[in-house]
């Protein structure tokens, strides 16, 4: 029904037999690889209207998973998913994960690619790790994934570049859709976070405007521009 749909962040299977890895979903979209095993076939792929991000998730956070990921990365519109999770803490400790995450902040730099931000909890430190890569690197700019962090939060990461991505998920969480009312218009995007599918991000922008009292049409080229002005062309 649209042609201006969009998937901010999405997973590709190439363990399947399917040689597209699910990834021809007939939309825009840019599949994310942030495990070391999946970095290689996402790179060897090529497809219109796919772009890719490669990183590493803060529940693999481990230095020495990292030197090989700039062979990747030249091949990339941004770097991530990487943040911070509490719920891995136990196995990887915050310092870590801060560690593992600060450094893709720096490729990110080197690259001159925007970043794909995962957390849960930890949102303070998350904040002031942010903050201090912006000021450090003028014009970076971050989407966070599955966007449920307060409205508060939401604005004071708008101001260092925060992009918000939502997924069905998130909308369906009351966090999430407080988050998802609040941020600004061009600020938006939508997400399947698993294979791409033009069903679900269709029901995603329905949900999602209806949240913000804007039309789905509206709403749907919000999310396209702002996917555009993120990932860039
Ligand atoms: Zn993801």
């Amino acid at each position: 029904m649209f042609d201006c749909l969009t998937d901010a962040h999405c997973h590709a299977d190439f363990t399947k037999s399917s040689p597209d890895g699910g990834l021809d979903a007939g939309m825009d979209l840019c599949a994310c690889a942030c495990y070391p095993e999946d970095w290689k076939a996402l790179r060897d792929f090529s497809a219109p209207k796919v772009k890719k991000s490669f990183g590493l998730h803060p529940t693999r956070a481990d230095m020495n998973l990292l030197p090989t990921i700039d062979d990747y990365l030249e091949f990339a519109s941004a770097v991530g998913e990487t943040g911070l999770d509490e719920r891995a803490a136990d196995g990887i400790p915050l310092e870590q994960q801060r560690e593992v995450f600060d450094t893709q902040l720096r490729l990110a730099d080197k690259f001159r690619l925007p970043a794909v931000i995962h957390c849960v909890g930890f949102w303070g430190e998350l904040v002031k790790i942010l903050k201090e890569w912006a000021a450090r690197s003028p014009g970076a700019k971050f989407m966070l994934h599955a966007a449920k962090c307060s409205p508060e939060i939401a604005r004071e990461l708008e101001k260092i570049g925060g992009y918000f991505s939502f997924g069905l998920r998130e909308l369906n969480s009351k966090k999430g859709a407080a988050c998802a009312a609040a941020v600004s218009p061009d600020r938006i995007l939508v997400e399947t976070d698993a294979l791409p599918s033009r069903e679900i991000i269709f029901e995603t922008i329905g949900k999602l405007a209806d949240l913000r009292g804007t039309g789905d049409v509206e709403l749907a080229q919000s999310a396209y521009v702002n996917y555009f002005r993120f990932y860039g062309k």
